[in-house]
């Protein structure tokens, strides 16, 4: 079983827009309210509200705001825990204190289990019931593999003015053809690696493909810097002072989204039609793990100590064209979407049962070492040198090719000087690799949270019989 994720669009007409608007204004409120009630606590009492503490209130907060009382008390429950979700994740660093959120800006609500709606639909098109609004909503769209939904995102955008439903879905996955790694077979294998001169290269075993990178901000980069200046020339908003935004700021502005969704869409079409592609041909997919976080971090100044050193010879400790040089790096990173790329063709190689491998970059080195015999090439890990010449064997290669060719050998244990086992390069599979993202409690685990909770209490309330019995 896998869970997806299918998104639908709603077509509501001007009456059922005007229930969605009402509820989500609702929800917003409740979000702020939620953070609000945190802030007030930690300030006055130095007390970190959790989130039982808020979900407990709700029946009160209900009683004394009616006007909530209608909407599904999941659903509230649910936009309490996204307030409990932004704060778990500023208490790990992960991202700053959670704000107030504008209302015009808020994005919808979930309803978190299969009650309190309905959608009538085969993965095709179809309708879905809000049963606490009492509307029937119009949505269009199609799964690739549909099954019982188990919960419901609604989903506002206001750049586009568009309503969406969001379903997620626990979809079979075929069973793996390969029991384990042992058992692999070498039909269908290939290596890849992302790059930035090429996109794509893979080696499938006999011939080196490369899918070239499409560069879709450049072209329109240039488009959008236009319109951007024209809405800066435009008179914005500005809340504090009370001025409204011109219609003509509201306009330049509609048509710099339109730009930049364009974009996305682009990307989004290409990075799923290569993808597929890829996925479809071969049942095993070879990569290394990538850092895109570590990539594209921004050119820093480098370390206290370094500045230090420098300032004391008299030169700058990064160059302006180095940092220069790593944001165009980083541009191009971005602009192909590196680590949609990986988790696409990830996912697209298991959906159809196939595995994915990825080796461990630090042991096995695939830009550094040579295919053929096994050297390791320190001056090879400079981006610049395009072309890798060995001196030990003379063989000669592209530089994203030999990384490739690299990956390739070590799945099939042919590489030299690498080991002879898969593990020996520090392989993951994909199974044993799903994503490594901090916990922060999310809805699913908020079930076992519950279940520790009233084992801690038993525990507790046990306690004092067993002092007593000692
Ligand atoms: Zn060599």
């Amino acid at each position: 079983m896998a869970l997806r994720r299918y998104t639908f669009r709603l077509y509501p007409n001007k009456t059922q827009e005007r229930e969605l608007f009402a509820a989500r204004r609702l929800h917003g409120y409740l979000y702020n309210a939620c953070i609000a009630h945190r802030r007030f606590e930690w300030k006055k009492n130095q007390k970190t509200v959790d989130y039982f503490q808020q979900q407990n209130c709700l029946p009160a907060f209900k009683k004394e705001w009616v006007e909530f009382a209608y909407l599904h008390s999941q659903a509230l429950q649910s936009t309490v825990k996204r307030v409990d979700l932004a704060h778990n994740s500023f208490l790990k660093g992960l991202r700053g204190l959670p704000k107030f959120k504008a209302i015009r800006n808020y994005s919808g609500w979930t309803y978190s289990s299969r009650s309190g709606w309905k959608a009538k639909t085969n993965g095709k098109h179809g309708v879905v019931t809000l049963n606490d609004l009492g509307i029937t909503l119009k949505m269009r769209g199609q799964a690739k593999s549909w099954c019982t939904p188990t919960t419901l995102t609604i989903v506002y955008k206001p750049s586009k003015k568009q309503w969406f439903a969001s379903f997620t879905c626990n979809v079979s996955v075929e069973q793996a053809k390969f029991g384990s790694l042992s058992d692999l077979k070498y039909e269908s294998i290939v290596a890849f690696d992302l790059g930035t001169a090429t996109a794509i290269t893979c080696f499938d075993g006999k011939k080196f493909e490369e899918v070239s990178n499409p560069r879709f901000t450049k072209n329109t980069e240039k488009k959008v810097k236009q319109e951007s200046k024209k809405l800066r020339r435009k008179r914005a908003p500005n809340r504090k002072k009370s001025i409204k935004a011109s219609n003509r700021w509201k306009k330049a502005r509609r048509q710099v989204s339109k730009l930049q969704r364009k974009v996305a869409n682009q990307r989004a079409d290409w990075q799923h039609k290569i993808t597929s592609d890829i996925a479809s041909r071969h049942d095993i997919g070879v990569t290394e793990k990538l850092n895109t976080k570590g990539l594209t971090r921004k050119a820093r100044q480098g370390s206290k100590r370094k500045k230090r050193e420098s300032a004391v010879l008299g030169v700058s400790p990064m160059s302006n064209f180095r940092k220069k040089q790593k944001a165009g790096l980083n541009k191009s990173i971005l602009s192909v979407g590196f680590g949609t790329l990986n988790q696409m063709i990830a996912y697209k190689i298991e959906a159809k049962g196939g595995l994915l491998l990825r080796l461990n970059t630090r042991r096995v080195k695939p830009s550094q070492r040579c295919p053929k015999c096994g050297t390791v090439h320190k001056d090879w890990a400079n981006l610049s040198n395009r072309y890798h010449i060995c001196d030990s064997c003379n063989f000669e290669i592209e530089r994203d090719r030999g990384s490739v060719l690299v990956m390739y050998n070590v799945a099939t244990n042919q590489q030299q000087g690498c080991g002879t086992h898969l593990s020996d390069s520090g392989c993951l599979s994909s199974t044993s690799l799903t994503s490594k993202r901090k916990h922060t409690g999310s809805m699913k685990q908020l079930g076992q949270m519950k279940r520790q909770k009233s084992q801690r209490n038993s525990k507790v309330h046990g306690k004092p019989h067993r002092l007593a019995l000692g």
